[in-house]
């Protein structure tokens, strides 16, 4: 539909930028949508008149969430090892081999049903922005297409081809490395925007995380890592001297990771060149410690916070959950979770078109059913989006 729209009678209006605090707030609001941008944003009293018309009657809007770290190509589910877990059994990472087996045994359109039904089911919780990745095909011609799925719903597409080292290569992981930097990332990279690497024990060691983070750049990809999720290691630290624009989970770190993190803050003061990417949904679904926010967060680090939607450690698509997590388990205050899922999100993928309700950016806003960002985790598990607008359209 064409023509512009406002939406007005916004009781809270969550910008990230001029406004009151950290989460530029203005009251009373208005915002003006043409051609699928923010076109103009000041009182509902004095906006300008627009072909349609939203009265937002008093509640509160925001950015659409953009979660920056997804696995939505997938077959079968992990019920059955979450319920045995929860009576006691460790996480290892082990179990993503399962679901290797099933997604190449799937056909491509069942793999498309999932990714559209799990993007269509974070949409609907205000999801605006969703990264997608690979790393359950494994093989030259599953990362392929499940790259070519994930394309289809995103533009923000990540080559995983390093998830986790698949059976056939189990006691030959040099020789797997020089598949994914070679055959499988030249299948991939049209396909793909970023180049990420599960770095832990069990999965790819630092030197095999860095031959193929490298390899990534080279062919034109952004660097991503998974880094520091399960134990202490190096991935944090390769992540920022690879200028990775997002290392993922930190849950296990030392000063020293803390401090190269730090290291990359912008000289105009906002915030970290490589943004930390907190999952707690993973923490909760495995029963594990929570990463600790304050501590990035009081030494400058730019934190976003993210779902990591998979069918094993981490089954949600739902933003508005990471962020009551953030707040009730890991000492986020309301505005920091809310700006770590939005403005914090863009951020974590190198964009400054998202996350924010400013002129120029794009027209992706939420209607809450509720008069403030606060009831985001004041409310917990409760449907509180009301409306989505994305690229303003109306969904
Ligand atoms: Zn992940």
């Amino acid at each position: 539909m064409s023509g512009s729209l406002l939406v007005d009678g916004i009781g809270e209006l969550v910008t990230n930028g001029a406004g009151e605090g950290p989460l530029g707030i203005r009251c009373d609001a208005a915002v003006l949508v043409e051609e699928g941008r923010v076109a103009w944003v000041g009182p509902s009293a004095s906006a300008p008149a627009a072909d349609r018309r939203i009265d937002a009657g008093g509640a509160a809007v925001l950015p659409g969430f953009v979660d920056s770290h997804a696995h939505l190509v997938f077959a079968g589910d992990r019920a059955a090892e979450f319920a045995a877990r929860m009576a006691g059994a460790p996480y290892t990472g082990g179990g993503i081999r399962t679901t290797v087996d099933a997604t190449r045994a799937a056909t491509d359109d069942e793999l498309r049903a999932t990714v559209r039904r799990l993007r269509g089911e974070a949409l609907r919780q205000g999801t605006t922005t969703m990264e997608i990745k690979s790393g359950y095909g494994l093989t030259v011609d599953d990362e392929a297409r499940s790259l070519r799925i994930a394309a289809e719903s995103s533009t923000e597409t990540t080559f995983l081809g390093a998830h986790v080292v698949p059976a056939e290569y189990a006691d030959r992981p040099d020789e797997y490395v020089g598949l994914v930097c070679g055959p499988m990332l030249a299948a991939a990279a049209p396909y793909a925007r970023w180049v990420d690497v599960f770095c832990e024990r069990g999965a790819f060691d630092s030197d095999h995380a860095r031959a193929i983070l490298a390899s990534g750049r080279a062919a034109g990809l952004g660097v991503r890592i998974h880094a520091n999720q399960l134990g202490p290691g190096g991935g944090v630290r390769l992540g920022v001297e690879l200028d990775a624009a997002s290392v993922d989970h930190c849950t296990h770190l030392s000063d020293a990771d803390v401090d190269a993190l730090a290291g990359t803050a912008h000289r105009d003061g906002s915030g970290t060149r490589t943004v930390a990417t907190l999952l707690p949904g993973a923490e909760f679904s495995t029963r594990s410690p929570y990463p600790d926010a304050r501590r990035l967060l009081d030494a400058g680090v730019t934190v976003a916070l993210a779902t990591d939607c998979n069918p094993g450690s981490s089954y949600t698509s739902s933003m508005p959950f990471c962020v009551a997590l953030a707040v009730r388990e890991m000492r986020m205050t309301p505005a920091e979770a809310v700006w770590a899922a939005t403005a914090g999100g863009a951020r974590a993928l190198r964009r400054d078109d998202i996350g924010v309700l400013t002129p120029g950016a794009r027209a992706d806003l939420i209607v809450l059913d509720a008069p403030s960002y606060l009831h985001l985790a004041y409310r917990p598990g409760v449907p509180l989006i009301r409306q989505v607008i994305r690229n303003g359209v109306v969904q």
